[in-house]
């Protein structure tokens, strides 16, 4: 096993599951769903998904 990632790579064709905008951070679940939010709902559930104990990466910036 590696270490947990502190980065993700997505691309252009990862869409946030609640807007449909371009996806920034993936929070993956206890239960192991995986989730995908552009930076305006990243922002709007990141207590939410605290609470959930989900683990939050940011994507990394692609060039
Ligand atoms: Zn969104």
């Amino acid at each position: 096993m590696t270490a947990p990632a502190t980065t993700v790579r997505l691309t252009a064709t990862d869409r946030c599951d609640r807007c449909g905008a371009r996806a920034r951070v993936l929070a993956t679940l206890p239960s192991g769903g995986e989730l995908l939010f552009c930076q305006h709902h990243a922002n709007e559930f990141e207590a939410r998904l605290k609470d959930m104990d989900a683990l939050v990466v940011a994507a990394a910036d692609e060039s």
